[in-house]
């Protein structure tokens, strides 16, 4: 066993904190957190870098690395900035179904771009009324002659209001048995008739990103905008989520650190009972606590993206990963807020942000309750 990063991750992991050092401009962050903003100009320098999109293969516009690669950057990028990192990372969202299950086609059209940093995408599973169960979908998408015809609802999209086309799962049998069996992935493009990207209102965190609701009347996408087999759908994004949790829990894993890096360094210059903060006891112990859970995590999600770019489809460690990612990045983030005392609970000192940021970690790509399921089920057999 070997813990040690190879070179040429130890590179990667540099260039992406000397990064984040260089172009996190904190006046910015504020007015794009203020204003709700996705962080545009610095995700254009962050594609130039070749950071979107590094686990692309060459051909695609990425470098041919893996997951593990991917998941030291957003670990990066998060600690630098929560706000700004979850933006950057999930820039890119669901393009891993394209790069699994798209066409040569297909991948050229819409992986280069997202590399280049002209394109932004999104992943469309979640319905108003099937968010932790997708085994039925009412959005459908029914073939008529030269394409398939896109009826229904999306919502919770992540990047919905900027992003330049979606991955979308839809029933294309609604007679299905079992339902899931009847679901297909499409690519909409965002300016395709009848469909419509309406913002959801304020959140309590990554208010960087956009949410949206998505609407398709009669969508007509054409017959090649189908991704893999018709089918297919439901295993296509179950695969894609053994990935996409992995970046999650690196995003949880960043937000922790970072939260943890602000907190040690105030409590070194904070000054109370004529002590900097660190010399009492109580502080000391919960510096250990947090540097212990943040280092757990990682050991996890590193295992986890090695374990995945070995081809090692493990959906139990994926979800340990993410579940205890989150659950330590709530923790870790609150206990930051309160070493800092009534500063933490200030924008200025950025704890809150992260604080708020925590939270979805625990949310999205599956709750922590699903992740728990998934890895009882692993353990147990089948549940009912
Ligand atoms: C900011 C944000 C961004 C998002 N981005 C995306 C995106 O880009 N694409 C996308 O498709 N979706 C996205 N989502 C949706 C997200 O994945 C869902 O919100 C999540 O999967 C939960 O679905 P739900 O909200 O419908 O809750 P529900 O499924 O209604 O669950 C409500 C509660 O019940 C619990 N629960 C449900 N079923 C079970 C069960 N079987 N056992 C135990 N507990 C259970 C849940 O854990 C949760 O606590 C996003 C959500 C948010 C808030």
């Amino acid at each position: 066993m070997d813990f040690e990063l190879t070179q040429e991750q130890k590179e990667i992991q540099r260039a992406s904190r000397e990064f984040t050092q260089r172009e996190f401009d904190k006046e910015k962050i504020f007015e794009w957190e203020e204003t709700h903003a996705f962080p545009r100009e610095i995700w254009k320098k962050a594609c130039q870098s070749g950071f979107i999109g590094i686990h692309f293969p060459k051909e695609y516009g990425g470098r041919g690395a893996g997951v593990f690669e991917n998941v030291l950057i957003v670990e990066e990028f998060c600690r630098g900035d929560s706000g700004v990192g979850v933006a950057l990372s999930l820039a890119d969202f669901s393009s891993e179904v394209v790069l699994r299950f798209g066409t040569s086609e297909q991948k050229k059209k819409y992986l280069i771009p997202i590399a280049k940093g002209e394109f932004i995408s999104a992943g469309a599973y979640t319905e108003p009324d099937h968010g932790s169960d997708l085994t039925m979908m009412l959005t459908t998408a029914l073939k008529q002659g030269d394409c398939f015809v896109i009826n229904g609802a999306k919502t919770f999209t992540t990047n919905g209001a900027i992003a330049d086309f979606f991955i979308v799962l839809c029933q294309t049998n609604p007679y299905a048995k079992p339902s899931y069996r009847g679901q297909s992935t499409f690519l909409v493009e965002k300016e395709t008739k009848g469909f419509t990207a309406t913002e959801l209102g304020e959140k309590l965190g990554i208010r960087m990103t956009s949410t949206a609701q998505l609407s398709f009347n009669d969508v007509k996408v054409p017959l090649t905008h189908l991704l893999g087999e018709e089918g297919k759908g439901f295993y296509q994004v179950l695969e894609f989520f053994d990935e996409s949790r992995i970046e999650i829990a690196a995003q949880a894993l960043g937000i922790a650190q970072g939260a943890f890096d602000r907190a040690l360094d105030y409590a070194k210059k904070r000054m109370q009972f004529g002590k900097r903060l660190v010399d009492f006891q109580m502080t000391q112990h919960k510096l250990a606590d947090m540097a212990t859970k943040v280092e757990t995590v990682r050991l996890l999600t590193y295992k986890a993206a090695w374990n995945y770019d070995l081809k090692r489809l493990d959906p139990k460690l994926t979800s340990m990963a993410k579940m205890f990612a989150g659950k330590t990045a709530v923790e870790v983030t609150d206990e930051a807020v309160q070493i800092l005392g009534g500063y933490g609970y200030l924008s200025e000192y950025e704890v809150e942000r992260f604080y708020r940021d925590a939270k979805i970690t625990e949310i999205y790509e599956g709750t922590k309750e699903i992740q728990k399921n998934t890895i009882a089920s692993a353990l147990i057999g089948k549940l009912k």
